[in-house]
């Protein structure tokens, strides 16, 4: 059996402080939920900048912009610069931008991917409402629409405007085995503030394309190491002196994990202590990086601790 986190306490909080210099902390589930901060994260995460902590923003949301991410920051309380926010609508721009990338990307996504995308010169289409049609059959659809041919890449985030048409058009463009197939994460879901609810993620249709069209998407958020490469273009981390915080274990803790960072979970997310036990039993190697150095209840907590 894999060792559970060890919980943040008055006993190794000074030993955990003292271990990092830069904090990579993902937002849905950890800061915040839909507009609510959660807890005192805020406080939480100026107090670790005031101790001289880096501090950066890693989100599998692509449907904003960095731009609107600073805002959204701003708005509740985090302190927070556009170089400070790496979300993968950002990601996906600067990996197509790094690949010389000069076609047009037919995008499943909110304006967030749009406005990254325009920010690097990379033309796109297909943000936006294609409702499906209410006096024709489907195939109607698959049989009259046109490709445009200049389309090189198909990518794919959360889209509440996801429709059986966007999936047509998608599917109907990876038949051609040179066109790329990017996602910018796979989340299966985002936590909502109701117990009795949830909203299917950006990993929801992600896989409903990739079951139509035969081919897997490579994934440019976490936990893929293509996001932490394009962190450090710009930041000069030392992974071993890097904390990430999350509250996915397949995307933020595994990805905390296969870039050597160190890791804490928090349980204010999709994550409960009983899915760390069954992680911790279970046999899928994979599963071992799903569990974290440390872990916490909420972030928030973390600032009691250093009061304490
Ligand atoms: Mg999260």
């Amino acid at each position: 059996m894999v060792r559970l986190p060890r919980r943040i306490d008055e006993t190794n909080v000074t030993e955990f402080l003292a271990s990092f210099d830069n904090v990579l902390s993902d937002c849905d589930g950890v800061l915040w939920k839909t507009g609510k901060v959660i807890g005192c994260a805020n406080d939480t995460i100026n107090r670790l900048q005031s101790m001289g902590k880096k501090v950066l923003y890693v989100t599998n949301n692509s449907t904003l912009s960095r731009e609107q991410y600073v805002d959204k920051c701003q708005k509740l309380g985090f302190q927070a610069k556009k170089e400070d926010i790496i979300c993968s609508s950002y990601v996906l721009a600067q990996y197509l931008y790094h690949q010389q990338f000069n076609k047009t990307v037919y995008v499943i996504g909110e304006d967030g991917i749009g406005a990254e995308l325009d920010h690097v010169g990379i033309k796109h289409t297909g943000i936006g409402a294609d409702p499906a049609p209410t006096n024709e059959k489907i195939l109607t659809v698959a049989e009259t629409r046109e490709l445009d041919a200049d389309v090189g890449a198909v990518a794919i985030g959360l889209d509440g405007q996801f429709s059986f048409p966007k999936m047509i058009m998608a599917t109907s463009y990876l038949l051609n085995s040179d066109i790329l197939f990017l996602a910018t994460n796979p989340d299966e879901m985002v936590p909502v503030n109701r117990e009795d609810m949830t909203c299917p993620g950006a990993g929801a249709l992600v896989s409903a394309v990739e079951t139509a069209s035969g081919r897997k998407a490579t994934v440019v958020g976490k936990p893929s190491e293509i996001l932490f490469s394009v962190i450090k273009r710009n930041h000069n981390l030392d992974p071993a002196r890097t904390l990430m915080i999350g509250d996915r274990c397949n995307t933020d803790i595994l990805f905390g994990k296969c870039c050597g960072l160190q890791t804490l979970q928090v349980l204010s997310g999709v994550t409960s202590y009983q899915n760390l036990q069954q992680y911790a039993l279970g046999e899928k190697i994979e599963e071992n990086n799903f569990l974290a150095d440390y872990y916490l209840p909420e972030l928030g907590g973390l600032l009691d601790l250093i009061d304490y």
